[in-house]
């Protein structure tokens, strides 16, 4: 397949708005750092796409970013791309360096949280790998969504249609309105507590409000001191873009302080390459304060006059630029202070901090600034 009909995964319609032509694209496409890139996609992807991706060189006009510090990325990957380790006990995670899960192994049966179609079958080859080491059954018995989504849960199908589904009563809601094949409603529900034991072992599931979806529950490994709680805490690196585009900003600001109140020593944050400490969390927590006292500071001091001015009746543009403005002053400090503390600080804080401002300071935290009530 020829570079000119190489998408890279993006729409027709991002192509249109980026401006970049078939030509140009073919033009610019000769990067540098092309082996690299090709062994992370290759990685990462499945579906119609994956070949033509997997054939893409990065582009020189593409933006650049600050180096991920090296104590944000997680171990190296086996040769088909995953890696499986032991946190305690029974109890073991594995990822693709994009995507986690976590299973306990017992005597009866595994349990897995989460199956991110990206790790793919590779979560029959850790679990097989886990088991035979171990000699517990590797049949998968019990299956457990952290939260409806499907980047997270989109290869559940793999373990069958005996496999017992347990998720959030909302889990079941939203899955029953999905309606996708690879991610059959829970039969198993529960409304604020589900203990699940398995071959004389526990995960206690907890609810405590909506999050980062309405259905995101944290599961608790007791003995293993042990948190899986997804899309809330991201080890090592910001947030993913508008605070992991959580349904709720407050209530995801929430989630951080109360996975703050277990007693974990380990953390599995469903994303990215490594599990988490405390200290992470403390880090990210810390992230998110600074964001949220830069939002408030900026929604009483910067001044939409000027762009009143600039657009006259068009009140999007108007709205569109204040919104960027202060996105972009509570994010340069902020930014400048947790670059080679938290990986991806240049990447996405401008979007974090556009979150906070709008929704925990301005929508739902009552603060309108120059916009509140008229006189
Ligand atoms: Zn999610």
């Amino acid at each position: 397949m020829g570079v000119d009909d190489q998408n890279i995964g993006l729409s027709g319609e991002m192509r249109a708005e980026s401006g970049v032509s078939p030509a140009s694209r073919r033009a610019f496409l000769a990067g540098t750092g092309a082996a690299a890139g090709a062994v992370a996609v290759a990685a990462l992807l499945g579906g119609p796409l994956a070949e033509t991706a997997r054939a893409a060189e990065p582009g020189s006009q593409l933006p650049d970013y600050a180096p991920v510090p090296a104590s944000a990325l997680g171990p190296p990957l086996n040769a088909d791309g995953y890696f499986v380790g032991q946190i305690k006990g029974d109890l073991y995670w594995v990822t693709d360096s994009f995507y986690q899960a976590m299973f306990l192994t017992t005597k009866d049966g595994v349990v897995l949280v989460d199956a991110p179609p990206t790790i793919g079958h590779n979560l029959l080859r850790a679990i097989d790998e886990v088991t035979k080491a171990n000699g517990r059954p590797s049949k998968v018995t019990h299956f457990v969504y952290s939260h409806s989504h499907s980047d997270h849960a989109g290869a559940s199908i793999l373990f069958g249609p005996d496999v017992v589904r347990i998720g959030h009563r909302e889990c079941r809601t939203l899955l029953l309105r999905d309606d996708d094949p690879n991610r059959p409603a829970p039969t198993v529900t529960f409304e604020d507590h589900y203990t699940l034991t398995v071959g004389g072992q526990r995960l206690e599931l907890d609810y405590h409000g909506p999050s980062h979806t309405p259905d995101t529950i944290f599961i608790w490994a007791p003995e293993h001191q042990t948190l899986m709680l997804v899309d809330i805490i991201f080890p090592g690196w910001v947030p993913w873009k508008q605070l992991a585009v959580s349904q709720d900003i407050p209530d995801y600001i929430r989630a951080q302080d109360i996975a703050l109140s277990y007693p974990w020593k380990t953390m599995v944050g469903g994303h990215l390459g490594r599990l988490g400490t405390r200290a992470d969390a403390d880090l990210q927590v810390a992230y998110v304060a600074d964001l949220l006292a830069g939002a408030r500071a900026t929604v009483t001091s910067l001044d939409p006059t000027p762009f009143f001015k600039q657009y006259g009746d068009n009140a999007w543009a108007i709205f569109k630029v204040y919104l960027d403005a202060a996105s972009a002053q509570i994010a340069a400090p902020v930014t400048a202070k947790y670059l080679g503390k938290l990986a991806a600080a240049d990447v996405f804080t401008v979007d974090n901090a556009f979150a906070v401002f709008e929704f925990s300071v301005r929508e739902d935290g009552g603060m309108q600034g120059p916009f509140g009530i008229h006189p």
